[in-house]
């Protein structure tokens, strides 16, 4: 191929690759759902795969995501694990539930990142003060690592105020969603004066509506 051919092959591509660009700048940028009282019924920890129920919103809110171009991760904290409450491999099983029930419903998870530690568990190996245990930032930073996320550039959707800190705390912006406990938890910040999330939604549904209209 001769030098010619080349750039006059490169001007044809260049709107090509200005969208392309613009993909992967979006790529770049996440948004991080909580996953129980966010993505599925709160109910404590999950013992029987049985009682997991995933809300009838979550793959709505998912695929939006998807269809905007952003990752769309789950971060959770399961310290049933490591508390001997649960089998790991259960938190694993739950978690290929909850991305088959979003699949059947149109959205795709790109990934769920837990943690089984508790500085107080009964299971030597998950005891200690980790650094992914929400409000800690370790399961999102893991993430971005491997995904290429710009942290600062995305968005974390919980129910609990370490959902809202974690983002914080990795300059994501923050949106508390009043599913699961997150109606007692607004009261108990309100109260205690705990950082306030960037916005505060019914649902993750809405959470991710006021998310793509604020990017
Ligand atoms: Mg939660
Ligand atoms: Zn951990």
């Amino acid at each position: 191929m001769t030098r010619l051919s080349r750039s006059s092959d490169l001007s044809v591509r260049r709107p090509a690759a200005r969208l392309r660009d613009a993909a992967l700048a979006t790529r770049k940028r996440a948004v991080f759902f909580d996953r129980d009282g966010t993505l599925n019924e709160e109910i404590g920890h999950v013992r029987d795969a049985a009682d997991f129920r995933v809300y009838s919103f979550a793959a709505q809110a998912v695929r939006l995501v998807n269809e905007a171009g952003l990752r769309a991760i789950v971060v959770t904290n399961q310290s049933g694990v490591g508390r001997g409450l649960i089998p790991e491999s259960l938190v694993r099983r739950v978690n290929r539930q909850l991305t088959r029930q979003i699949a059947a419903g149109g959205g795709r998870l790109d990934a769920i990142y837990y943690c089984p530690h508790h500085p107080e568990a009964s299971v030597e190996r998950f005891r200690m003060v980790c650094g992914c245990r929400k409000p800690a930032s370790g399961l999102l930073e893991t993430a971005a690592r491997e995904f290429g996320v710009d942290l600062a550039q995305s968005f974390m959707v919980g129910d609990r105020f370490v959902d809202m800190l974690a983002g914080r705390s990795v300059g994501a912006r923050s949106v508390l969603v009043l599913t699961g406990v997150g109606p007692r938890e607004l009261e108990d910040g309100k109260n205690s004066g705990t950082t306030q999330p960037d916005h505060i939604a019914e649902d993750a549904y809405k959470a991710v509506q006021w998310i793509l209209a604020n990017l």
